[in-house]
């Protein structure tokens, strides 16, 4: 019997929903987001009221990257400022979401692929609470976070996500946030509005074509996409979010594309609804 069963599941409470969670992939940006009324983040904000009410948030975000996969399972999760160098006002919101240990035990206990450890240290990152608390302002539902095991590969991420697909019938929304297109070092103030390199514009493309299509192994297998693919990715861990959001798509899920746009040149917000 596993040590697990002794704890009532989240879950057994609730019912099966005919009509699963839909499943999204957001490109978070910048921090200011967060704080900033623009065409992204009331766009996060609209999202939220268009589809149902979750019963709780899992996000995986590029800011959480750790050794071994870890779920968050504190009561009260923390508001994180990972970032530096912006407005005093970024630093003063305070996400209160709740968190939701009954879930994290009963999430780790649906993945099989690896251990997963049960986190009372983090907290919700600014990947998770700058998109959460747009979409959720009144910090009524539970927000939980998974963590992005940095020794594995892309398809690793994409199966390890399969796992979670039951959380989707019970109304959990399920939330990649990072960014396809991701190269800080390489950012243009001059296109800081809108605007993409080339190579950021066609790699982009080609990441969405291939979304579009369902076509997901070659997005599995970023590395042979090119060099564009290399300067989209320079480091995996703002593009390894979109792995859980596909690999969680399932035969019926339709696939749209929202916040489709490049800023500052090599940065894309391109964000995607499955289902
Ligand atoms: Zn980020």
């Amino acid at each position: 019997m596993s040590s697990l069963s002794q704890f009532k599941t989240f879950t057994g409470s609730l019912p099966l929903l005919e009509n699963i969670m839909p499943v999204l992939f957001i490109g978070h940006g910048s921090p200011m987001n967060g704080i900033e009324d623009n065409e992204f983040s009331l766009k996060w904000a609209e999202l939220a009221r268009d589809i149902p009410s979750p019963t709780a948030v899992l996000v995986v975000s590029a800011h959480w990257f750790t050794r071994g996969t870890h779920i968050t399972a504190m009561d009260f999760p923390q508001t994180i400022y990972d970032f530096g160098g912006f407005p005093q006002a970024l630093f003063d919101v305070i996400y209160p979401a709740p968190g939701l240990p009954a879930l994290a035990i009963e999430t780790a206990g649906l993945i099989k692929t690896t251990s997963v450890g049960l986190d009372h240290d983090w907290g919700l990152d600014h990947g998770a609470w700058t998109v959460v608390r747009r979409m959720y302002p009144e910090a009524n539902i539970p927000v939980l976070q998974l963590s992005i095991d940095y020794t594995k590969d892309a398809s690793y991420h994409y199966e390890l996500a399969k796992e979670l697909s039951f959380l989707r019938r019970k109304g959990v929304l399920i939330l990649g946030s990072g960014n396809m297109v991701h190269n800080l070092r390489m950012m243009s103030w001059e296109m800081i509005n809108g605007g993409g390199y080339d190579w950021a514009l066609q790699i982009s493309d080609k990441f969405k074509n291939l979304i579009l299509n369902n076509d997901h192994l070659p997005l599995q297998a970023y590395h042979n996409l090119g060099k564009e693919a290399l300067l989209a990715i320079p480091t995996p861990e703002h593009y390894l979010p979109l792995m859980y959001t596909l690999g969680l798509k399932t035969e019926q899920d339709a696939v749209s594309l929202f916040n489709d746009k490049a800023i500052g040149g090599s940065l894309t917000m391109t964000s995607v609804r499955i289902g």
